[in-house]
């Protein structure tokens, strides 16, 4: 896929514009303050890059589920101190969107706003061309930066397009779209492939899509059971997810070789804290539950890490919440690093995943590509097509 982007454009195409720029600053909050700044750190880049040529910048960006109201804890004021601090000059707070242009108009090379949150509008999630026209009109250009929202087609992922030209992607969509169109479509090999999280059925596109790419396919986690358990295997009270049961056998077939499954299990007989736990090989008894990858599996799935041209990885390899169920995800974590270090192109991605990574004191430096986008990272690498993408798309 060919986006266009920021870097095709030319310095008179930025000096002292007003430029719309879609970021995803959804970042969790803890009593007014901005808890992880990830997503807003990794948006820094487009934000200098813009600034450097003597735009003025406006930003635009959801967070959490207000549905269309205000819902005052969660404004994006806490967010625009953050990035004033983190970009070190003053970021101009608009607290009510139709009512932003007046200073916007006011604005000099080198301000930077940032609109209240897009979702207190209702027309943001209906993709209403009224809310749409409104956002356009605070620009002169569109940037989309937002991967993590790529998937959706609201007023402001989507929607804009069509009431401003150019749009271009940002420096981060440019990133994620370069290094997930790798892994899916021409991974440097040997390929290795790790999988893991709650359900089968949220990564089928996924595994239709990498399966035939990889050399292996490690799966981990309450995926797991689902494979064992069409392999015939004793799986006692472990996650199963019946529905994608007829995908898996298919899988097996096909690909049976490279489908790589846990060979021993940490079991408990609750998923809570505290609980008692032990450590079974192949068959799980009735009233337990797999909560973890056993000690065998992590030595195995982290010796298969080596010596690869690319390991991707999505998904915790147990209940890594739980102190004790979370061996097999940290140790997956840190030989991604170690074998990063050694040379392999590493990509990582979702939500829960990317909480393990830094759970276990891996930082997104250490890592080839730590994908931003959940849902839209998933659909990506499926080979769906993203809405906030396709606006960015070069001719053909
Ligand atoms: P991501 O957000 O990185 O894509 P998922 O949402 O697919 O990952 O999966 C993460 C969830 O999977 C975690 O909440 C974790 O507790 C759960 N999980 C992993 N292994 C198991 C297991 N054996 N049993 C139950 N839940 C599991
Ligand atoms: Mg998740």
């Amino acid at each position: 896929m060919r986006l266009r982007t920021l870097r095709n454009l030319n310095a008179a195409d930025l000096e002292g514009k007003r430029v719309l720029v879609r970021v995803d600053y959804n970042v969790p909050l803890e009593d007014g303050q901005v808890k992880d700044d990830t997503r807003i750190r990794a948006s820094l880049p487009t934000l200098q890059f813009l600034l450097d040529k003597g735009a003025i910048v406006v930003l635009a960006s959801h967070l959490g589920r207000p549905k269309g109201k205000v819902v005052p804890e969660l404004s994006l004021k806490p967010v625009a101190d953050h990035l004033s601090m983190l970009i070190g000059r003053p970021v101009t707070f608009i607290p009510d969107i139709p009512s932003g242009a007046e200073q916007i108009q006011q604005a000099k090379p080198r301000d930077l706003f940032l609109l209240e949150n897009t979702r207190f509008y209702p027309g943001e999630r209906s993709n209403d061309p009224e809310f749409a026209k409104l956002l356009a009109s605070y620009g002169d250009l569109f940037v989309n930066d937002a991967f993590g929202t790529a998937h959706r087609a609201h007023a402001s992922t989507y929607g804009v397009a069509s009431y401003l030209q150019p749009c271009v992607a940002g420096l981060l969509v440019e990133r994620e779209v370069r290094y997930l169109t790798e892994i899916r479509d021409h991974p440097k090999k040997p390929y290795t492939v790790i999988l893991g999280g709650a359900k089968v059925s949220d990564k089928i596109g996924v595994l239709e899509a990498l399966l035939p790419k990889a050399d292996r396919c490690l799966i981990g986690g309450g995926m797991a059971y689902t494979f064992l358990k069409a392999q015939g295997k004793a799986i006692g009270d472990s996650l199963l997810d019946e529905e994608s049961i007829s995908h898996v056998e298919r899988f097996l077939q096909t690909f049976g070789d490279r489908i790589v499954l846990p060979e021993d299990h940490v079991i408990a007989k609750e998923v809570r804290p505290q609980e008692p736990l032990e450590i079974v090989e192949e068959e799980i008894p009735e009233g337990y539950r797999g909560v973890d990858i056993g000690p065998k599996t992590i030595a195995k799935f982290v010796s298969l890490m080596e010596g690869n041209g690319t390991v991707f990885w999505n998904g915790p390899m147990g209940v890594f919440e739980i102190p004790g169920m979370d061996q097999g995800t940290l140790e997956i974590a840190r030989k991604l690093r170690q074998v990063t270090q050694s040379g392999t192109i590493t990509v990582t991605g979702g939500g829960d995943t990317v909480r393990a990574l830094h759970a276990a004191g891996v930082s997104d430096e250490e890592i080839t590509h730590v994908s931003t986008g959940g849902g839209a990272t998933l659909e990506f690498l499926a080979g769906k097509s993203l809405p906030g993408l396709e606006i960015l798309k070069e001719e053909e």
